[in-house]
């Protein structure tokens, strides 16, 4: 689906499309334009996080093929933000752009059952799992997996949605009632000593550069906090950054993944998730780093030689979700006072619980004062 090749590299002054319009594309075009490119973006929203500061909105439906092939015919390559952009629309990119990842990334990352399958037959590590279309199967799996285990839907999840934790088979009705009563993965629970994610970039010819492993601690199956560097051993290290190379390498990715893992209490690596794009656990690269997962994507996509990933100091993220607008407007005055915090906002119109509005990165001497920090400043926000 990728087919169309790319006249190598694609220079600044050219347009680059996005698939998608939230922080990721928003972040990815304040990069983009930073380095002289012109944005568009195409989404059926309007008023985006990336419209905002993209030179091109286009809103439009994913399943309008022929606005998505005009949208495409008037940049230089597509990438995209959010992997749940349908797979016909991908496909209608690619008739007039190069796509980057190309659409059979895209098609493997965006339903679980299909993920879980590729990464099994690749011989990588996942999370014990069975297919489930009909309750019937729920039941099957649920014998043959144990319980407690995790049902999700196959496709279309993320943040935690569409997933129930069932502990006993009383619950398996609610957990299938849970999903929509629709195509789902049964998975093992996993209890994990702690939870890891590495974001790495390829190149078109195999380049691979990483941003090390860090640590992400979730509430209510959202990030949280992520802590760059995890203090974790160096086999997990050494694991952990080989396995994501094999990923980007048997996908053959041209832009940026990531990979969730569960460290387990034996120091083993399971694969949870992989995400094709930038990833909310890479986010402290914007500030931290001298080339953040934003500019690799843009570099990658535009088959320019890949910038350092060195990261310049310790950092902590933290997410602000809608919530915090639950006592009125967030004190920024207050979690501005922190001269080593950096605040990113992502211009959301609407704060609803659980909603990703914003982020805080502390840089510090070691991750421990960076994780205190950021939590600092962020209970600051909190008045
Ligand atoms: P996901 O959307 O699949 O990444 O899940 C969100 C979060 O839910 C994960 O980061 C974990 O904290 C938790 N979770 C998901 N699946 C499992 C599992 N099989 N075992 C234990 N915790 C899980």
């Amino acid at each position: 689906m990728s087919g169309r090749h790319l006249k190598s590299p694609i220079l600044p002054g050219s347009a680059i499309g996005v698939l998608g319009s939230g922080q990721l594309g928003r972040m990815f075009a304040m990069a983009a334009r930073r380095m002289g490119y012109r944005v568009h973006t195409y989404s059926p929203d309007e008023d985006t996080p990336t419209g905002q500061v993209a030179d091109l909105e286009v809103t439009s439906p994913y399943d309008d093929l022929d606005a998505v092939r005009e949208f495409a015919s008037c940049v230089s390559a597509v990438t995209f933000e959010f992997e749940n952009v349908p797979a016909e629309t991908a496909a209608a990119a690619a008739e007039c752009a190069p796509v980057r990842p190309g659409g059979d990334v895209l098609h493997i990352a965006q339903h679980r059952f299909r993920e879980k399958t590729f990464l099994a037959n690749a011989g990588l590590p996942v999370t014990p799992f069975r297919h489930v279309e009909t309750f019937e199967d729920l039941e099957i799996a649920g014998l043959q997996l144990g319980l407690p285990a995790v049902l999700k839907t196959a496709g279309f999840g993320y943040d935690g949605k569409g997933q129930f934790t069932i502990h006993t088979g009383s619950e398996l009705s609610d957990a299938w009632k849970h999903v929509g009563e629709r195509e789902a993965v049964l998975e093992s629970f996993i209890d994990f000593e702690r939870e890891v994610s590495i974001v790495a970039a390829r190149s078109e010819h195999g380049e691979f550069v990483h941003f090390g492993v860090v640590e992400n601690r979730h509430h209510n199956h959202i990030l949280d906090i992520t802590i760059a560097p995890a203090c974790v051993s160096e086999n997990v290290k050494r694991d952990a950054i080989e396995i994501a190379h094999e990923v980007l390498e048997k996908l053959d990715v041209v832009g940026v993944l990531c990979v969730e893992f569960f460290l387990r209490r034996d120091g083993s690596l399971l694969i949870n998730e992989l995400a094709p794009r930038p990833h909310n656990s890479g986010h402290f690269t914007f500030d931290a780093n001298i080339t953040s997962q934003f500019e690799q994507q843009l570099r990658a996509v535009c088959g320019l030689p890949f910038g350092s990933v060195r990261q310049l100091a310790p950092a902590a993220m933290a997410n602000i979700l809608g919530e915090m607008w639950q006592q009125g407007e967030p004190d920024w005055a207050a979690a501005a006072s922190a001269p080593n915090v950096k605040l990113h906002l992502y211009g959301k119109l609407e704060a609803r619980p659980g909603r990703k509005m914003g982020h805080l990165t502390a840089l510090a001497a070691t991750p421990d004062q960076a994780l205190k920090d950021v939590q600092a400043a962020r209970r600051l926000l909190a008045g």
